[in-house]
């Protein structure tokens, strides 16, 4: 089935501000929440449409590839390919679910029947620094990331060895309470156990009661070919462990690419500046410029004008989503020399004199500024 665009779902302009699109998904969320709604599985999917279009366009990066390249820019089951499950992949529905609603559902706990709350994890950001040769050429690299093993000294249990967890008198075990407010009937996580269902009357002395220890691992992380600045590639399970037999979440790779002493990236062209002398832009010539893959030159002509843009097909970055080369964009700044010796600038004076003989021709610009100069004044 064809997915429905996202903006269409929230009822929105595709030029909505960050405001209108948090109150529209709001109030579809309202609407459709399933709390709300605890037998219609017509709401149940519009609620999770609204969810996921509300994820993608809250979060600039991702609205942006879906502005650029559709759902095939921000759904990991479409393109993309390498790393752990494709670029740019969806991210846990919790967040943005958590973001509005956390403070009066109670975060993004999974609702279930009678026992202890389940929890997915949380996911998890790295925030990883490249520069353009190693996005544009794809690497790998390890990364340090937090990890969570069992407790050793309590097995997991949180409670001191000898000791035993007892039930929450709280919750009664269930690990979480009913509240009314307003009319809506919430479930919220308990404060004393933290959903668990189990207290710890005497803490494990190693883990403090959390049952667990946080450990760093090393992953292995893929750079895909061509990658650009604030895609994120998913690391599935690699995130929070979840809590009461819940999944883990995810971890994603968020990339930074540096800036460059020498290109500008424009999705998958380059630009660059390229000063040239006086006498090399009148004369015209060969140039010299560097690409990401070695040296490339071209042919200027005669008369080439600072502000001149020459343009090198397929030199630019090959896209990791269209496999195709860009373009790189050379701009020509005109360098006026400087530090002149005598011999130089008397050099320059007979040029400059033998081309005011040649009058207009030698300087079409000039020409056409003076003349509207003139008419203004009139
Ligand atoms: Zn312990
Ligand atoms: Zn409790």
């Amino acid at each position: 089935m064809a997915k429905r665009d996202f903006y269409e779902i929230l009822g929105v302009a595709k030029n909505a501000s960050d405001d209108e699109i948090k109150k529209a998904y709001r109030k579809l969320a309202m609407k459709y929440h399933p709390d709300r709604n605890p037998d219609s599985k017509g709401a149940e999917e519009k609620f999770k449409e609204a969810k996921e279009a509300y994820e993608m366009l809250s979060e600039p990066s991702k609205r942006e590839a879906y502005d650029r390249y559709g759902h095939a820019g921000v759904d990991p089951n479409m393109g993309g390919g390498g790393g752990f499950g494709g670029a740019a992949g969806a991210g846990g529905f919790a967040d943005a679910f958590g973001d509005i609603f956390g403070d009066i559902f109670g975060g993004g706990g999974r609702r279930g029947g009678g026992g202890p709350q389940v929890y997915r994890g949380a996911d998890l950001r790295y925030n990883l620094e490249i520069s353009l040769e190693q996005a544009a050429h794809g690497f790998d690299t390890t990364i340090r990331v937090p990890s969570w093993d069992s407790c050793d000294t309590c097995h997991g249990s949180g409670a001191k060895p000898g000791t035993q967890p007892v039930t929450c008198t709280t919750c009664g075990g269930h690990g979480q309470v009913r509240m009314q407010q307003g009319f809506f009937s919430i479930q919220q996580t308990c404060s004393k156990c933290h959903g668990t269902g189990k207290i710890t009357p005497t803490p494990c002395p190693t883990c403090g009661g959390a049952g667990r220890i946080k450990r760093n691992k090393t992953l292995e992380v893929k750079i895909p070919a061509g990658i650009d600045d604030g895609m994120r590639i998913r690391s599935s399970g690699n995130g929070e462990p979840g809590m009461n037999g819940g999944p883990s979440g995810d971890l994603y790779v968020e990339i930074r690419i540096k800036p460059h002493p020498v290109f500008q990236r424009d999705g998958d062209d380059l630009h660059c500046e390229m000063p040239i002398s006086f006498a090399k832009a009148a004369l015209g010539g060969e140039i010299e410029v560097p690409t990401l893959n070695g040296k490339a030159s071209f042919t200027i002509p005669e008369g080439t004008q600072s502000g001149k843009t020459f343009r090198l097909r397929s030199k630019g970055v090959k896209g990791v989503r269209s496999g195709y080369a860009g373009d790189m964009f050379c701009h020509v700044v005109v360098e006026t020399p400087v530090k002149l010796t005598e011999r130089q600038k008397d050099l320059l004076r007979e040029l400059e004199a033998s081309t005011m003989e040649g009058g207009a021709k030698h300087s079409p610009q000039a020409k056409s500024w003076k003349e509207k100069v003139k008419e203004f004044f009139e």
